[in-house]
């Protein structure tokens, strides 16, 4: 496992760098804004890919082979003289590594002179940017730290971020050595002479005494920022801080909620063999966020809770000892929790449909989970159920079970049910909601009369609670029950018919996933789901478990599954770290998916006064505020698949944009172009500029142009 955990970033100076300075009029020149990464072929990237993707922003990938020499100037310029790129990034730093003759430096020079585009490098020499070399090379890991200098601009991160190098080669500047007055490079047909620019280096990244990082500034006006070191996906120094998002969603979901949950058979919590949410839990959480916005500006954590009906018709039940009221008793199992997966000797549950041998009974060849099997078969297509199979398990009597059903017996009979309709002081408000069906049957193999039973009695609950009609309840989007039914086209069917068109997925699952892009939804097919147009939006589990109130418990799980891999037991402050930098790189990646838990983890039994989900929400908050202070929030499921929408619906505009620069650096106009087949529509072009932000309405397959105010450009030599 590469080393993690570490500190966060220079995308950040990365993108600042290359980011929207200005824009101009008269038009002496036109750029696009767009980034070139300039790689070589088998160079590793994705820490820039993943960057560049979660910001959204239009990127171009070239990877210079010598064997086939690139045109710079038909690369740079395009042919009515306006020019293909706002900045580039260098990775390596191959205009000073043998691959590029003069001439192609030089018309890299003077495009960056005539445009005002900035460059960023990794991998660069000390000499090649200004800087006297420490002859020690070195990978291990030194703290690294921003200096003062270090241009974080609006960015929002903090600049005390404690960053980690462990793992990234680099051969670093000499630390406390006067800067050079020249930026040498010899390559190529240059070796022996070199090139020596005038140039002043500022640094702007330590590694312990050492330059990691500077910035350049040429004499001839052209402006870089180099760093020493290579970069990598893996380490979080290299991900991305994302000046302009400047926000980013912590959403929990807190699943089963009404449910009492068991402990396994030899994790009691004291007395206690199962659990169920209180009404002390929630109101300890209430005052905990309120606090925990106190302690950390900017941070607003709400928990979603997807419920199941049905606990309080068994809670109602235990409490009044009442016939009046009477849950639904229906098999709540996967299929491979059934007897008959073993009597009938089934093996197909991690093969797939189509790889069940045909000798196999029907209910094995239909109970599989298809998934993925490595890097040849990723993604399963089989396995979605046969449309119209199945047994109904739900009795026809389920139809009519609210005919009994009464308020005052619920808020007499469950405390929970009395909080929510009571909603006192706005308390249960403080809380999302959301369906999880009425009894948490599995809806991977049900019918259609079973997923309706299941729907409708949960929006039935839903009513009578009062959740229908207030702000913090989606019902666009649920969870399904072990997030089951996503491939069963009677259960998605049913679901729709209801106005739900989206359910979580599980992260754990590649085929829950959009393969191609992980910041949009995945839309279901008939072919792959037994249904069209249902939106998957992608959540990730977590280490704090489904059936654990205590870190006791949680930890006796953890260490069974991780012992051989930690070579020994962790502690609960072990997992809590792993989870933050786990977390908290998915954060960089500017990554909206919400995260698994489930109601026994708000349970506070332990005397701390903590519940398992403060404790982690706690971590991932202090890991992020090490790096940044953009705002933190949540949103709910409807509010969620409406942002994936929003971001579906940009991206499927193809948007280009580009802009003109007067004489004076002025820019004079902004021309946004969607590059998508024209459908009536409009799109929202959004662009940030410095700390605000601002939206253009464009018609797809069209173009708009606007003329912004007050902005400019920094070109050194405009011709
Ligand atoms: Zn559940």
């Amino acid at each position: 496992m590469a080393s993690k955990i570490q500190g966060v970033v220079y995308s950040a100076l990365v993108l600042g760098c290359l980011a929207l300075a200005v824009v101009p009029s008269a038009s002496a020149l036109v750029v696009k804004l767009n980034t070139l990464i300039l790689t070589v072929p088998g160079y590793n990237i994705d820490f820039l890919e993943l960057t560049l993707q979660g910001y959204g922003t239009p990127y171009t990938i070239v990877r210079y082979n010598s064997s086939n020499p690139l045109n710079f100037t038909q690369l740079l310029w395009a042919p009515d003289g306006s020019a293909n790129f706002a900045g580039y990034v260098m990775a390596p730093n191959i205009e000073a590594m043998g691959y590029l003759n003069s001439s192609q430096v030089l018309t890299i020079w003077d495009y960056q002179n005539r445009t005002g585009a900035r460059s960023v490098k990794f991998q660069a020499a000390p000499i090649n940017v200004g800087l006297t070399a420490n002859p020690t090379c070195s990978s291990d890991d030194v703290a690294m730290k921003l200096t003062a200098a270090a241009p974080l601009g609006t960015s929002g991160i903090v600049s005390s971020a404690p960053l980690s190098s462990s793992g990234l080669y680099r051969c670093p500047g000499l630390g406390g050595a006067a800067p050079l007055t020249t930026c040498s490079i010899w390559a190529s047909d240059f070796a022996a002479t070199g090139l020596h620019a005038a140039c002043q280096s500022t640094p702007v990244l330590m590694v312990g005494a050492d330059i990691a990082g500077t910035l350049v500034k040429y004499g001839d006006g052209r402006e870089s920022l180099a760093f020493m070191h290579n970069c990598a996906g893996w380490s979080t120094s290299c991900l991305g801080l994302i000046p302009g998002e400047r926000i980013s969603l912590l959403t929990v979901h807190f699943d089963d909620v009404f449910l009492a949950t068991e402990f396994d058979d030899n994790l009691q919590a004291g007395v206690l063999t199962e659990y169920r949410l209180t009404v002390p839990d929630l109101q300890a959480h209430l005052t905990w966020r309120k606090n925990l916005t106190a302690t950390y500006p900017n941070t607003t954590i709400t928990f979603e809770l997807p419920f199941n009906g049905n606990g309080i018709l068994e809670k109602v039940a235990t409490t009044l000892a009442t016939t009046a009221v009477s849950p639904i008793d229906v098999d709540d199992r996967s299929c491979i929790d059934f007897p008959d997966y073993a009597t009938l000797g089934c093996s197909c549950w991690f093969t797939g449909t189509a790889a069940c041998p045909a000798t196999q009974p029907a209910f094995c060849r239909n109970c599989t989970k298809a998934r993925g099997l490595g890097p040849t078969t990723p993604l399963c297509p089989d396995w979605a159920k046969p449309l119209g199979s199945g047994v109904n398990r739900a009795p026809q009597s389920a139809k009519t079970n609210n005919a009994t059903w009464n308020i005052a017996n619920f808020t007499a009979g469950d405390p929970l049910a009395k909080f929510v309709v009571a909603n006192t002081n706005g308390q249960a408000d403080g809380f999302f909601w959301s369906h999880h069906t009425f009894s948490h049957e599995n809806l991977d193999n049900v019918t259609s009369f079973d997923t309706d039973i299941q729907i409708e009695l949960n929006m039935q609950m839903a009513s009578i609670l009062g959740l229908a009609s207030r702000k913090s309840f989606s019902t666009k989007c649920m969870v399904t029950p072990q997030i089951s039914g996503l491939r069963n086209g009677d259960a998605l069917a049913s679901l729709a018919r209801h106005s739900i068109n989206c359910a979580a997925g599980d992260n754990t699952w590649p085929f829950l996933m959009n393969s191609v892009n992980p910041h949009q939804m995945l839309v279901t097919t008939k072919a792959a789901n037994g249904y069209n147009g249902f939106q998957i939006l992608p959540r990730f589990a977590t280490e704090i478990y489904y059936n654990c109130s205590t870190p006791t418990q949680n930890m006796v799980l953890y260490n069974n599954l991780y012992r051989s891999y930690f070579g020994g037991d962790s502690t609960i402050a072990d997992l809590l770290q792993r989870e933050a930098t786990r977390v908290l790189r998915e954060m960089l990646k500017l990554r909206h998916d919400p995260h698994m838990m489930h109601q026994a983890n708000l349970a506070i039994l332990d005397g701390s006064g903590k519940s398992l989900s403060m404790r982690w929400v706690e971590a991932v908050v202090a890991e992020l505020r090490k790096y940044a202070s953009w705002p933190l929030t949540s949103l709910k499921l409807d509010d969620l698949r409406a942002a994936f929408l929003s971001r579906q619906a940009r991206e499927a505009c193809a948007l280009s944009y580009a802009i003109e620069v007067g004489t004076n650096g002025t820019i004079t106009a902004l021309t946004v172009t969607s590059g998508a087949a024209a459908d009536g529509t409009q799109c929202s072009a959004p662009l940030m500029t410095g700390a605000s932000s601002t939206s253009t309405s464009v018609a797809k397959g069209g173009s708009a142009r606007a003329q912004p105010k007050g902005l400019s450009w920094y070109v050194p030599h405009i011709v």
